[in-house]
């Protein structure tokens, strides 16, 4: 075969890849980082939770990449009962093509080999990968990794595709920042409510479904959208209430449809048994980032865990080998008896990280969007506690930027109930 050889072949772009590719290449490790559209505005809110600026400080490093920076939620529930909260650290929002770009302007700068085109197929063949283009190149590579999304083809090939009870469906909207924005944030005619203002962020918990509406604010532009477990709503039941949402944010008017930007796409949010035998590795391969599988089941937010599993993964691919004298030896790092110790090692990491946490958000979303607490709709009752309890807002901040674990979310709730109820 003619072709370029590598030792890391990464396909998909993203968070997770362009992370990945950036820490390899940055250790010296030759890497090809595969995606044909380069950096992109995906199908997202582009909030990066509190957790992921503290761990990952490049994200905010350059301000030539905007972003807003968030510290105020707005909670509605299902009764239209509010709560506002104000975070002692901020998150970020992004357009979701200047994240993509400052992760990927990071792995080119640290020497990772950038190839703006599809991954078209890829074949075992000996002990290497073989890949091909879209645009008929081909390369050889020693360990290949999926990075590439939700709809993953590299996923189907070597795990499968996730199965309907494993996705979320997402539709929103971008929305150009205008006049009729500001008029009705300086209290237009049809604000009755008390109006949202500039850099805060609502979210609104429907009656009776899986899942939220959005308005996140970014740099010159307003996301909303609505998330909810696939199947559950017809697309067009989704749309409607998306629209109902962006109308009520405006007090009851459309924005004019030349600024509204329509976008739609899948979230993994795995089933509770999907996490038992999850499959994100194998004989030279891996899976990080959507592909894998790692978002939040309960709020879909996946950005912060695309970085950490590419930075596993990294870790996991850089440790040192210790050879029969003692000694560290990086020329023992591409042989196949060292991929299998670092797909092991990476496997136990993720799970230790942060899987044993999403599996149990799994184990709790029916009774997060279904369940009761104290007789109350249990999102109703979380923002009323919140409003009359100093310890309750503490708790979901906390939740709201990551840094609260599912784990112990309900006994943490329960602590402070019993003072409110
Ligand atoms: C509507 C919506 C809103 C969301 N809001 C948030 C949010 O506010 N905060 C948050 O944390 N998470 C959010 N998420 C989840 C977040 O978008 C993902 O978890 C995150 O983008 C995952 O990063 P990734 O790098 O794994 O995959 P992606 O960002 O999906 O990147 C995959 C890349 O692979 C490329 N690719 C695909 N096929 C190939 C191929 N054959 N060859 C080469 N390249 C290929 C694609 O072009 C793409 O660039 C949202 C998701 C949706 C759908």
């Amino acid at each position: 075969m003619n072709g370029r050889s590598t030792e890391i072949a990464v396909i998909g772009a993203g968070p997770a890849g362009a992370h990945l590719a950036s820490r390899l290449a940055a250790e010296g490790r030759d890497v090809v980082l595969f995606d044909p559209r380069g950096a992109w505005e995906k199908p997202c809110g582009g909030g990066v939770p509190t957790r992921a600026i503290r761990e990952f400080a490049f994200i905010l490093e350059d301000s030539s990449y905007p972003r807003k920076l968030v510290r105020r939620i707005t909670l509605i529930s299902p009764l239209d009962r509010r709560v506002t909260l104000e975070l002692d650290e901020p998150f970020a929002v992004f357009s979701r093509e200047v994240l993509n770009r400052l992760v990927l302007d990071r792995a080119i700068d640290s020497g990772a080999e950038f190839v703006r085109e599809d991954v078209v197929d890829f074949s075992r063949e000996c002990e290497d990968w073989v890949l091909s283009t879209s645009g008929g190149k081909k390369f050889r590579a020693k360990f290949l990794v999926g990075a590439d999304g939700a709809a993953s083809p590299t996923r189907r090939r070597l795990v499968g595709i996730f199965p309907k009870q494993d996705l979320a469906l997402a539709f929103g909207y971008n929305i150009t920042v205008d006049d009729l924005q500001t008029a009705y944030q300086s209290g237009g005619a049809a604000a009755s409510q008390r109006e949202p203002i500039a850099d805060e962020v609502v979210v609104r918990f429907p009656r009776e479904f899986t899942g939220y509406l959005w308005a996140f604010p970014r740099p010159g532009v307003m996301n909303f959208g609505v998330a909810s477990k696939l199947g559950e709503r017809t697309s067009n039941e989704l749309r409607e209430l998306l629209m109902e949402f962006v109308r009520g944010y405006y007090g009851g008017r459309m924005p004019g449809s030349e600024r509204m930007n329509f976008f739609g796409a899948k979230i993994p949010t795995l089933d509770l048994a999907s996490w038992k035998d999850l499959k994100t590795t194998g004989e030279s391969w891996a899976l990080i980032g959507d592909a894998a599988g790692f978002a939040d089941p309960i709020t879909g937010e996946g950005i912060y865990y695309a970085f950490k599993s590419a930075d596993l993964l990294a870790d996991s691919l850089t440790h040192p080998t210790v050879n029969r004298n003692g000694r560290s030896d990086s020329s023992a790092h591409t042989g196949s008896a060292e991929y299998e110790r670092a797909t092991a090692s990476y496997d136990a990491a993720w799970l230790e990280a942060f899987g044993r946490d999403l599996e149990h958000a799994s184990f709790r979303l029916p009774h997060f969007y279904h369940g009761q607490f104290f007789g109350r709709i249990f999102t109703d009752a979380m923002i009323l506690l919140a409003r009359h309890h100093r310890g309750v807002r503490t708790i979901l901040s906390r939740a709201l930027v990551g840094e609260q674990s599912y784990v112990t979310l309900k006994r943490d709730l329960v602590r402070r109930a019993w003072r409110v109820f």
